[in-house]
């Protein structure tokens, strides 16, 4: 993986998970305290419906309490009281259905509404005849068809219980309090009896009508307990419910709000959360690309320089910065400067070490060649060699035995044989020592002995040793040669050798009547040696090889003309050592011409 990539999962992972745990810790804190707030304020609009009860009934309680008390001895004069209590009734706005005094019977002695009857049966008249001010479980009135109560309180006399004063209460009253606290636009209050029957709803209809004991809260309360909790209601709906027994009547208080409305705080964070996280998230992701590129950019750029160095295309790299890659940056440029001096160094002095073992190739192939050349002619030379000491020597056999065989022989023809055998001789003592010279100078072993001769004499020595050849064959020698030509510095042995070389092939190579001039000219540098001849001339493309030990040009020349193709390799080293070269201009069939030139004297 690139380092790119390792530093942006690093930088993500660093900080996705501490903003996770902050975001999943922060939830969890603020879905408690919504939870907690949210309960508390169902718990407070329940106290606040139990203190409203409360208040109302306390006030209806001291109302009949202080009638009870109070006006009861008005009964006397029954027309005040019932002006009275009209009175009170219409103060009290409708809370007062009837006012009536009941004996101890339970006979009604006096209705405001003129009503009789005995309710000696019913537990609020017995409650208050034993000194109790008594409030009633919830009924429908058969009067108005609404729900009411009848609270009863003793009327005393002198210590004793005389009566007892009973109120039908309407809850009309009460109810409108309850309806007007805050519960929630799905909250729902609503108060039961402790069968479970409902004794206040906001739907009225349901009042006295419905029986909702299976209700979870309304079980709860039933059995006196208080509390909050989250249910499935009667109406199978996900609630939470706060629930009060109010002992004093009877009456079980309950608050309820659908769950997902009292919770809707918690979805509401977790909404914010999880956008803040998403912010977040993008920028920690961001970030990680901003400082994962600035680390990583300096990186790259080092890593191309160093690839730039091994390909040779080194460019230096930007020192973006002054902490430790920056300062590796600078380190980095300085060492690919040196480096690449010395790859510059190093690259010459291969270049060059390259050149001298190419030209070392060459001069060992040379070499090699050389090798080959001298092996063939090696081989060519024993060959020869034992070709040309063998003919003379069967010769001279086939010669030696005739003489031995026959006594007779006539002493012309014996000295003739004497000659033949003397010839073969003199041709393999000159053949040997053609060998032997040729290698001494080829292998330096030759000294020659400078001394200043002149050309004129040399050429004299050597047209005698050449005439009587040339003369059989009818050719003509010319020496064009001054006397005055300055001295020359040479060996003049050597150079005898040479001249009757050149002078031996242009006499064998030059047909009969032909003719040959040897000349000699002087300049500034030196005098120039000239053998021409109308001889038989060579190809051009032969030429250069005549100076090759054993060559010659017509193979058969051999036969014919004597002679084993080592004389002109003599000569040429000959002039060499003279620090000069024979050369040979010649056309077939025409003639040949050899020169060289020789330093002269001083
Ligand atoms: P050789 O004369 O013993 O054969 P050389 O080395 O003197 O050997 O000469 C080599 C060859 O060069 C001769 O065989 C001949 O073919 C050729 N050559 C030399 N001189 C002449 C010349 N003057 N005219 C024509 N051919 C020549």
């Amino acid at each position: 993986m690139r380092l790119r990539s390792e530093l942006f999962i690093l930088f993500l992972i660093i900080s996705v998970v501490p903003l996770s745990a902050v975001v999943y810790i922060s939830y969890d804190y603020g879905k408690e305290a919504i939870r907690e707030s949210v309960m508390y304020n169902l718990l407070g609009a329940t106290d606040n419906t139990g203190n409203a009860i409360d208040n109302w009934m306390d006030a209806r309680k001291d109302d009949i309490r202080v009638i009870a008390q109070s006006r009861v001895t008005l009964a006397s004069q029954k027309e005040h009281f019932k002006e009275f209590l009209d009175t009170f009734e219409r103060e009290h706005k409708g809370a007062y259905m009837e006012f009536y005094l009941l004996d101890l019977d339970g006979n009604i002695t006096f209705s405001n509404l003129d009503r009789t009857g005995n309710e000696s049966e019913e537990i609020y008249f017995i409650e208050a005849s034993k000194g109790k001010t008594y409030v009633s479980d919830v009924y429908q009135s058969n009067i108005t068809g609404a729900p009411e109560i009848i609270i009863t309180s003793p009327v005393n006399k002198n210590g004793d219980i005389e009566a007892v004063l009973a109120a039908r209460v309407s809850l009309e009253n009460l109810y409108r309090i309850i309806e007007k606290i805050d519960i929630g636009k799905s909250g729902e209050v609503f108060i039961v009896n402790q069968n479970g029957d409902i004794i206040f709803h906001e739907n009225r209809s349901r009042i006295l009508l419905d029986n909702i004991k299976n209700n979870f809260a309304v079980k709860e309360v039933t059995y006196e307990k208080n509390g909050i909790n989250e249910y499935v209601n009667y109406e199978g709906k996900n609630v939470l419910g706060s629930y009060y027994w109010m002992s004093l009547y009877r009456w079980g208080l309950i608050a309820e709000q659908n769950i997902d409305e009292a919770y809707a705080g918690i979805l509401m964070l977790g909404r914010v959360l999880v956008g803040i996280s998403i912010l977040a998230l993008m920028g920690v992701i961001f970030l990680a690309v901003v400082v994962s590129d600035n680390i990583t950019r300096p990186v790259k750029s080092l890593e191309e320089g160093a690839l730039g160095m091994v390909r040779g295309n080194f460019r230096p790299i930007p020192v973006a910065s002054r902490n430790e890659i920056g300062r590796l940056a600078e380190i980095f440029n300085s060492t690919a400067v040196e480096l690449l001096e010395i790859r510059k160094k190093l690259e010459s002095k291969i270049e060059l070490a390259n050149k001298d073992l190419e030209k070392k190739n060459k001069e060992l192939i040379d070499a090699n060649k050389e090798l080959r050349k001298l092996d063939e002619l090696k081989s060519d030379f024993l060959s020869l060699v034992s070709h040309e000491l063998k003919t003379p020597l069967s010769s001279m056999k086939i010669s030696t035995e005739y003489l031995e065989s026959d006594a007779n022989i006539d002493p012309a023809g014996r000295k003739e044989i004497h000659q033949i055998i003397l010839r073969n001789i003199d041709r393999q003592t000159r053949l040997i020592n053609d060998i032997l010279d040729l290698s001494k100078i080829e292998a330096g072993k030759t000294e020659l002995k400078f001394e200043i001769i002149g050309i004129k004499e040399l050429a004299d020595a050597s047209y005698e040793n050449i005439k009587q050849l040339a003369k059989k064959k009818n050719i003509s020698i010319t020496l064009d040669i001054q006397d005055n030509l300055s001295p020359i510095m040479a060996d003049r042995e050597k150079l005898i050798i040479v001249l009757n070389n050149l002078f031996e092939n242009a006499v064998k190579f030059t047909p009969d009547k032909g003719s040959i001039i040897l000349s000699a000219r002087e300049d500034a540098n030196g005098i120039t040696v000239i053998m021409k001849d109308t001889g038989i001339g060579m190809e051009k493309e032969k030429i250069e090889k005549i100076f090759d030990k054993f060559y010659q040009v017509d193979g058969s020349s051999r036969r014919k003309t004597g002679g084993c193709g080592l004389g002109l390799s003599i000569s040429s080293e000959i002039i060499k050592a003279h620090e000069s070269v024979i050369h040979v201009e010649s056309e077939f069939g025409k003639g040949s011409t050899f020169s060289f030139k020789l330093k002269k004297n001083g």
